[in-house]
């Protein structure tokens, strides 16, 4: 299986690189950079389906402004 990812974008997602997977080697891991800044690792299966589309804190933040597309997006916590 030779499935890469790099450099595709899903919502505010760009996959940066493969990430090692420390649990499940049956897992591929893509270490991704948000739009606001922040970086996450997502799985496969949750990038290609859709259930991830952002770092998951500026998420929130887009669907409490009742969908407003904004691309500044902020980090909701404060323990930066
Ligand atoms: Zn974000």
């Amino acid at each position: 299986m030779k499935l890469d990812l790099t450099g595709q974008r899903f919502g505010q997602l760009t996959v940066a690189f493969r990430a090692t997977s420390n649990r499940n080697n049956r897992i591929t891991m893509w270490h991704c950079i948000c739009d606001c800044g922040q970086e996450k690792d997502v799985s496969t299966c949750h990038l290609r389906s859709g259930h991830t589309k952002s770092c998951g804190r500026c998420q929130t933040f887009i669907d409490e402004k009742n969908h407003m597309a904004r691309t500044d997006c902020m980090p909701l916590s404060a323990d930066i």
